[in-house]
């Protein structure tokens, strides 16, 4: 369906972003490129609907090169979904989810249907959202617009870069869910960036982890869960599945022990795991912190709370 044959891109300044990738995506699948920032995943992606060219190797869709299909049908024929998604402002959303189908001069009732249907796939029902402005919609909503207007006109490939990351925790876990489903009725051959390893393990049939520009593995979730094939992939899948076993250093949280306190009811190392400071904090307003062997402090269920709050935004910032 989708294949690259030994494919570089190098960018004029010299910067080789994919570097002969080899890589076959069935037809119906859902694969997920994932790898940290800059290592080529929506280069990859843009050589696909070809908003980049490729310098060398060659991109084929359902046999046949990239480059020998007009360009306007290619785009029309791949849905494109991105991180900010750009919904026409003055129009409304059934008008925008209806564009492209409007340019492939597909029925008006079938259309209309089509995108009514889908609005209720994502729990926006028509009634009370067909006729709004983008504007008087939230982002994620905004955003599951994007989506399904990508879907509207039936294409044949779904490209996704990103479409989750600007999303707060609770939207973003509801898109991937709405995305699961549509997944499951549409069967379209889906290709999704993220940089997230718990995202890539949710959603797709197989991951393909990107480092420097090439591929580091490929496999289903389950395979790279089971057998990473090294150091990088399976710290990738570590970062993504296990917040929980991260450890934390509780010295700089704890408060000094106020003369005369009865001894605390539980104690925690000084350098605890996630899931062990939580179940404790969460039957203990406060604890004991011992380092050495030695009480050095107290940690409160609020400090504890805090600490956990800033490691999240410090591993998030180090994606
Ligand atoms: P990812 O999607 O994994 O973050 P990209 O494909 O966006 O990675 O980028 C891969 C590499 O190519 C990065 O080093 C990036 O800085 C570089 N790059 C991307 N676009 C350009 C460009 N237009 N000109 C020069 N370098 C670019």
């Amino acid at each position: 369906m989708i294949e690259f044959q030994n494919v570089t891109k190098q960018y004029g300044d010299g910067t080789k972003a994919v570097d002969c990738l080899d890589m076959e995506i069935k037809r119906g699948e859902f694969i997920v490129l994932v790898g940290p920032s800059g290592c080529g995943k929506t280069t990859t992606l843009k050589m696909i609907n070809r908003l980049i060219e490729p310098t060398k190797g060659s991109v084929l869709i359902n046999g046949r090169e990239a480059e020998k299909y007009d360009i306007h049908r290619l785009r029309w024929d791949i849905g494109y979904v991105l991180q900010q998604i750009a919904l026409f402002p003055h129009m409304t959303v059934e008008e925008n989810i209806m564009v492209v189908p409007e340019m492939k001069q597909m029925d008006k009732m079938v259309m209309k249907r089509r995108a009514h249907e889908l609005m209720e796939q994502v729990g926006l029902p028509p009634a009370v959202f067909a006729q709004r402005k983008p504007s008087e919609l939230s982002g994620g909503q905004q955003q599951r617009i994007g989506v399904i207007r990508a879907l509207a006109a039936d294409p044949e490939i779904l490209l996704m870069d990103e479409p989750f990351s600007a999303l707060d925790p609770v939207a973003r876990e509801k898109l991937q869910d709405d995305l699961l489903r549509l997944k499951r009725s549409f069967n379209k051959t889906t290709v999704f960036v993220t940089h997230d390893m718990n995202e890539a393990l949710k959603l797709a049939d197989r991951i393909c982890v990107m480092r420097d520009g090439s591929i580091v593995q490929t496999g289903t979730p389950d395979e790279l869960r089971r057998n990473p094939s090294g150091a990088f992939v399976r710290d990738f899948i570590g970062r993504g599945e296990s917040r929980l076993c991260e450890v934390l250093d509780l010295r700089q949280s704890v408060s000094s022990v106020p003369a005369g306190t009865p001894p605390p009811q539980a104690s925690l190392p000084a350098k605890v795991r996630t899931d062990q400071l939580l179940r404790i904090m969460a039957d203990h307003e406060t604890a004991g912190v011992e380092d050495g062997g030695e009480m050095i402090g107290l940690i409160t269920r609020a400090s504890a709370f805090r600490l956990l709050a800033e490691s999240g935004k410090v591993a998030d910032r180090d994606e």
